[in-house]
């Protein structure tokens, strides 16, 4: 679970890439990393820790350029070591390739053999470094076709940006696991991100759409060239709509808010109970929270205070951080809590710490009854696809019944949306969403590489 950024400017891009990786922040707390062009050559500035707290002005005199990159990252395997932060930099064949990644391969055990057996040294452990090796190894003069060659190899879920020869790079796995957009302003700068937050706030507004599953993008003087290359199936991450993406997100043609809003009122028509307010958990159950409200006619009200300045609970390394975030980073609100039935919506139950830990805290605040409603189905497989869900054994949904869950989080009530009301709330024709989380089918399965 990663965000990545790159911007084509004929201006400075350091402050730009800066900005728009604090808007991409909450894909990933542990490391960020910038790296751009100028008449050094690749100037790379990386780090643990928020961008914010990683970059200052001093950063941006140092990384100084017209074409630049990149990255937040979120561990989703592997320790949080700095050597682990994005973006990547290999010097061969006389080139500088600079390179950073959403996503994770599902061969890189496999690729990362085979390039070692053939005398490849690796300098951190993730599989992003697979790639880049793979696309430097690959280079006959010609980046597309290293880039085809490479897309041959992989496999999984990618989503990358590259730093190469003056040019900015993009490509996406045939998939679509994970999102890319594409924004061109009308003075010819252009930015590839994650989402689409960081080409609204930097200012770009003009062409703005997704990358399509197996697409290459290259950006140069002579302006923007795209390619394509793989056989495409797509399976968007549906749980990028659920939890990830910020609620402004438009990902594959579908809003996250309005789909968030929507699964709350399909929940309201599925699972409805008499109850004395709907309240959320906050920020992607909000919209959840209102369409539910709507759609049943019992008053929406804010029962829970977020502490803003916190990460994500459900993506910190350990169960005894993970417990801690929870009350560090909600409050239930005592004065509109007390004596009251609540529907309480929320975006998923992983391991059910958060949930257990939320509905003892407003039973201790008065709360009369707590119903908890899901826009997401139970999650009941692990993401081989990049983003953190735990193994089986944690998963509580893999583990135990409803009315088992129900009793172990200590809710009166509990249900979770169908999966064929969450796919109506996409309003999409066509099912085009990887679900194996929910359902365990994966369109791409761990499996031994082909030849390197
Ligand atoms: S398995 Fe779940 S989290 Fe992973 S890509 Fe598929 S829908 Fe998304």
């Amino acid at each position: 679970m990663s965000a990545i950024i790159g911007i084509y400017s004929n201006s400075d891009v350091s402050k730009k890439l800066f900005y728009g990786l604090n808007s991409l922040q909450h894909r990933g707390q542990e490391a960020s990393g910038i790296c751009v062009y100028n008449e050094d050559g690749v100037v790379l500035d990386k780090g643990n820790g928020l961008v914010y707290d990683h970059f200052d002005d001093s950063s941006f005199e140092r990384l100084s350029g017209k074409i630049g990159i990149g990255h937040v990252r979120y561990a989703t395997a592997n320790k949080p070591h700095v050597y682990n932060a994005q973006p990547l930099l290999a010097f061969a064949k006389g080139k500088e390739f600079a390179l950073a990644h959403d996503g994770s391969l599902v061969n890189d055990e496999a690729l990362r053999q085979k390039l070692s057996d053939d005398g490849a040294v690796f300098q951190t452990a993730i599989d992003t470094e697979v790639i880049l090796s793979l696309v430097a190894k690959s280079y006959d003069g010609d980046i597309v076709e290293a880039i085809k060659k490479t897309m041959d190899k992989i496999k999984g879920a990618y989503s990358v940006i590259m730093l190469f020869d003056n040019k900015l790079v993009a490509f996406r796995d045939p998939n679509g696991f994970r999102p890319l957009i594409i924004g061109e302003s009308a003075d010819g700068d252009t930015i590839i991100a994650s989402e689409n937050a960081p080409i609204e706030i930097i200012g770009i507004n003009d062409k703005v759409r997704d990358l399509e599953p197996g697409e290459i993008i290259v950006v140069d003087e002579s302006g923007l060239h795209s390619y394509h290359h793989g056989d495409v199936k797509r399976q968007h991450c549906i749980f990028e709509h659920v939890y990830f993406a910020r609620n402004d997100a438009n990902l594959d043609g579908v809003n996250a808010y309005n789909f968030r809003r929507r699964c709350g009122e399909v929940l309201a028509k599925e699972a409805p109970v008499d109850a004395d307010l709907v309240i959320a958990v906050p920020d992607s159950g909000t919209p959840g929270a209102m369409g539910y409200a709507q759609e049943s006619g019992i008053p929406f009200a804010e029962g829970l205070v977020k502490n803003r300045y916190m990460g994500r609970t459900f993506i910190k390394t350990t169960q005894e951080e993970r417990e801690l975030a929870v009350k560090l980073k909600l409050n239930p609100l005592e004065t509109v809590l007390k004596g009251k039935k609540i529907i309480v919506v929320d975006d998923s139950i992983v391991r059910g710490t958060t949930s257990r830990n939320l509905i003892k805290r407003m039973k201790e605040a008065g709360a009369e009854e707590v119903h908890f409603r899901i826009i997401s189905p139970p999650v009941k497989y692990p993401c081989y696809y990049g983003i953190d869900t735990p193994s089986r054994k944690r998963l509580i949904a893999a583990n135990y019944s409803i009315e088992e869950i129900r009793e172990r989080i200590g809710a009166d009530s509990l249900a979770f949306i169908s999966m064929e009301g969450m796919l109506s709330a996409s309003r999409l024709e066509e099912d085009v969403f990887c679900k194996a989380c929910f359902d365990g089918n994966y369109a791409v399965w761990p499996e031994e590489s082909d030849e390197v």
